[in-house]
């Protein structure tokens, strides 16, 4: 991973396109992307690229965080406030990642709707919560979120945009500007990043993983994993009735997932 420093260094190298691209191909340009910038992930078993430290990520989770809480309504409800909590800190407890202070707040819209950024901030739409018949509903939904952030998959993201960007020239670009340009430039690199999970769709290999991880949490604090599969199908049911849950489009579902949900649950032994 960059360090601060490193990073606030890189928008200084000045270089044409045409050096870029010749030095990227002879690896002699950002040998990082080559080297030390991947990190072994305990919770995934597998290495990430890994070119955003956590302090920028943190940074941008929280602004993102404060202009969420002021563009939506947070709901009075006590209920589902106290549903909201009661079964986000359970999740949050059996996660381990005593790091992040957790909130879960719930916005007062109908939108069937959930969103977790990496500094384990979880908004939850009404909507969706009144979806969910049970607790172990609402857990599937939160257990997968804290997933994603165990899975560290928003600066996985944003680590490849900003890899492709190098590639085709974005950097180039970056690269040639004044630093001050520049500084908005990395910075909206990394904010499109975060913004995967809440505007645009994860990939399938972090959808699997998240589902994964949310179903041992699950287990771990007592909730019951079978529930998920109940879940997810019913969001599946409401897509093909015509009314895709915003939830599904950010967090794809088919068969093919489905069917590795089970046989996860299965291989665990999970009820
Ligand atoms: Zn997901």
């Amino acid at each position: 991973m960059l360090s601060q420093s490193e990073f606030d260094a890189l928008p200084k190298v000045r270089m044409g396109r045409r050096e870029l691209l010749a030095g990227l191909a002879a690896g002699t340009v950002f040998p990082f992307a080559a080297t030390g910038c991947t990190a072994e992930n305990p919770a995934l078993g597998r290495r990430q690229l890994m070119l955003v430290s956590d302090d920028q990520i943190a940074q941008l989770s929280d602004q993102t965080w404060q202009a969420a809480r002021q563009r939506e309504r947070v709901s009075n409800d006590p209920a589902l406030r106290r549903q909201a909590d009661r079964v986000g800190s359970r999740i949050a407890n059996a996660s381990g990642m005593s790091q992040h202070a957790w909130e879960f707040v719930v916005f007062d819209s109908d939108e069937v709707n959930a969103w977790v950024l990496p500094n384990g901030k979880v908004g939850l739409y009404r909507g969706l919560m009144e979806t969910t018949r049970n607790d172990d509903q609402l857990a599937t939904v939160i257990g997968h979120e804290a997933g994603h952030v165990a899975g560290r998959h928003a600066q996985e993201r944003a680590s490849q945009q900003m890899a492709a960007g190098m590639a085709t020239g974005l950097a180039a670009v970056a690269l040639d500007q004044a630093d001050v340009q520049n500084a908005g430039a990395w910075a909206g690199v990394l904010g499109a990043g975060l913004t995967f999970g809440v505007l645009l769709p994860y990939s399938r290999r972090h959808e699997l993983e998240a589902d994964r991880l949310g179903v041992d949490y699950m287990a771990r604090a007592n909730y019951r994993p079978s529930e998920s599969v109940i879940f997810w199908q019913s969001m599946m049911d409401q897509s093909q009735r015509g009314a895709p849950p915003a939830f599904l489009s950010t967090h794809p579902s088919d068969q093919e997932r489905m069917n590795a949900l089970n046989s996860h649950i299965r291989s665990r032994g999970y009820a």
